[in-house]
């Protein structure tokens, strides 16, 4: 899944990176489906022993538009995991206690412990996103905070945080078709958000916040994958793909039993 990866120091033009690619797997959706399938499983099981072992900690940031698919992947990709090793951090806009300090400080405290997984729905990164797109703050201010984010990333990577941020991207028209299907269909319309219009509305200016961000923040402590996310079942099995590999990178081991197990009798 390298192809995602975004190199350091590339300039991205999200024009050139297909939301429709499925280059990995062209055997199809219902082959991709049966594939996720295992994916899962292994995942399972390297989840069971990140939390055995508890000496590593893993951080998985997505980022995404509207109706992009973050709560999707929170919900297929992790199908199988123990809830007690993994949690999920979601950060809306700021509160009035969160906005009094600087805005990392919200996102340090729900950085993982060793062990855990945690995965973050939205991030630091809509602090360069949101945040410049509708002038929140001066570009001055938004516009040091690449450089913070990369040190603050590289900190928690030099301290023993696994970090993978993924940029689901779809495209403006799958946008509107997954919109409007929350206006169509019943049981989608409690996710319809007004709000959501607005910021479709600054579609451009989005892409080009991104394209600053993924080519500005993609390190090699802390990369960002460029996900074709039109598919749902082709967005699942990348990221999944990803986790695993990297995962099973890590070669983890069971802890070492206590001596003389051999000889306990339990009467
Ligand atoms: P859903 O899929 O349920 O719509 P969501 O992540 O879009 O999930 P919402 O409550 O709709 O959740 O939106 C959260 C909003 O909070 C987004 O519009 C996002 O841009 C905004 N937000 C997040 N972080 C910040 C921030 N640091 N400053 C300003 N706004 C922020
Ligand atoms: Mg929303």
């Amino acid at each position: 899944m390298d192809i995602y990866r975004v190199k350091p120091g590339t300039q991205v033009d999200l024009g050139k990176w297909d939301p429709d690619d499925k280059a990995m797997f062209d055997k199809g959706k219902s082959e991709g489906e049966k594939a996720m399938e295992k994916l899962n499983r292994r995942l399972e099981a390297l989840q069971e022993l990140l939390f055995a072992e508890g000496k590593r900690k893993v951080l998985i940031v997505l980022q995404a538009m509207d109706t992009g698919g973050k709560d999707g992947v929170i919900r297929w990709v992790f199908d199988r995991v123990n809830p007690q090793g993994v949690k999920v951090a979601s950060f809306k806009a700021p509160t009035t206690e969160e906005l009094a300090h600087d805005y990392l400080w919200r996102i340090h405290k729900h950085t993982p412990g060793k062990g855990e997984m945690v995965i973050f729905n939205r991030s630091h990164y809509e602090d360069i996103l949101v945040v410049r797109v509708h002038n929140l703050v001066p570009p001055a201010v938004w516009g040091r905070r690449y450089a913070h984010i990369n040190d603050f990333e590289r900190m928690l990577a030099e301290e023993g945080t696994t970090i993978l941020k993924f940029f689901l991207h779809i495209s403006k028209d799958e946008q509107k078709e997954r919109l409007q299907a929350r206006l169509d269909e019943p049981e989608k319309r409690w996710k319809f958000n007004v709000g959501d219009l607005g910021e479709r509305a600054l579609w451009d200016d989005y892409m080009r916040a991104y394209e600053t961000v993924l080519g500005e923040t993609s390190t090699e402590w802390a990369p960002w994958y460029i996900v074709p996310s039109n598919r749902k079942w082709y967005r699942n099995l990348v990221i999944s793909d990803v986790l695993v590999e990297t995962l099973e990178g890590f070669k983890m081991q069971y802890p070492k039993p206590a001596d003389n197990l051999d000889e306990v009798v339990i009467e």
